[in-house]
């Protein structure tokens, strides 16, 4: 991660771009350096930008600004020092750990919870995502998912298909299509049999 220093103050301490006392520090007198750079050199986290905290804060207006094209709400929680993230169609947790902060998927999301339930349901590691040193990185990517859960709810065959990844990805879908597929005949054979009428699958 890079940071920026002051090479004038006697305080020693560093900060992450957009912190409010980064911004004070005038453009002669400002350094950007990475991180273990700034330690090796007895610089010290600045107590507003540092640590999960921190990091919501000085990346708040992002965070803003994704809530204004898709369903996305946040809240960080003192408690846990954890920041909640809740989208159309996921549910999320993200922590700092010492190797960066770590991305939690809910596992099962019913949307019809509130949010401070979800906050206390089961979580697994998302696997396919390593820690990262940006907060914003792990929002990029639930942002990605909610757009592949919506391409796959109107098509999976929409999916890209470019990379290793995607590929994978997309062979999942196609099985969870097929799945689908299997539960609505078995669905339709049961209403046939039972005369109840049949329930909308998700
Ligand atoms: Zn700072």
């Amino acid at each position: 991660m890079k940071v920026i220093v002051s090479d004038a103050s006697r305080k020693m301490v560093y900060h992450r771009g957009g912190c409010i006392y980064a911004a004070r520090i005038k453009s002669a007198h400002r350094m950007t350096l990475k991180m273990n750079d700034a330690v090796r050199h007895g610089y010290h986290e600045c107590s507003c930008c540092s640590g999960m905290k921190g990091a919501v804060r000085v990346s708040r207006k992002a965070l803003n600004q994704v809530g204004q094209d898709i369903a996305f709400e946040y809240l960080y929680d003192d408690k846990s020092d954890t920041l909640f993230i809740r989208t159309e169609f996921g549910f999320w947790k993200i922590y700092q750990k010492e190797s960066g902060f770590v991305l939690y998927h809910c596992s099962r999301y019913d949307r019809t919870k509130t949010f401070e339930a979800l906050m206390h349901d089961v979580f697994h590691r998302q696997s396919d995502v390593p820690a990262y040193e940006s907060l914003l990185k792990h929002v990029n990517y639930i942002v990605e998912h909610d757009r592949a859960k919506r391409i796959i709810l109107e098509d999976y065959k929409k999916l890209p298909q470019r990379t290793k990844k995607q590929k994978k990805y997309y062979k999942k879908a196609e099985q969870r299509a097929r799945r689908l597929q299997i539960m609505r005949v078995d669905m339709l054979l049961d209403s046939l049999k039972t005369g109840k009428p049949l329930k909308q699958l998700a």
